[in-house]
């Protein structure tokens, strides 16, 4: 047994992305451009004072404007997305950011 404790040691289960990982996809206000940014739940999240976590992200386009678009996203304490907000643009989804960069 403990030689397979070891193997599992020295070769961790993969973990896939999209476990972890919180895709957002934002319009800004300004320019219209559309954007996406990706939160890592285990290396991007800051724990809160109420016990769960709390990351930013600020997105900036390049294509017609360079203004700042800044999203706070609040997790539980299981690390899931409960609430989010957005500053200098709005929340779009993933088939409408698709859909214009296609
Ligand atoms: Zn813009």
């Amino acid at each position: 047994m403990n030689i397979f404790k070891k193997v599992a040691g020295l070769f961790p289960a993969p973990k896939t992305q999209a476990d972890n990982a919180t895709r957002i996809y934002a319009r800004c206000n300004h320019c219209g451009e559309t954007l996406t940014a990706r939160v890592n739940s285990t290396n991007d999240l800051s724990r809160t004072d109420e016990g769960g976590y709390f990351a930013r992200k600020v997105l900036i386009g390049n294509r017609r404007c360079f203004r700042r678009i800044e999203v706070n996203l609040h997790f539980d304490p299981a690390r899931h997305p409960t609430r989010r907000e957005i500053s200098g643009g709005v929340f779009i989804s993933e088939a409408e950011y698709r859909a214009e960069r296609d």
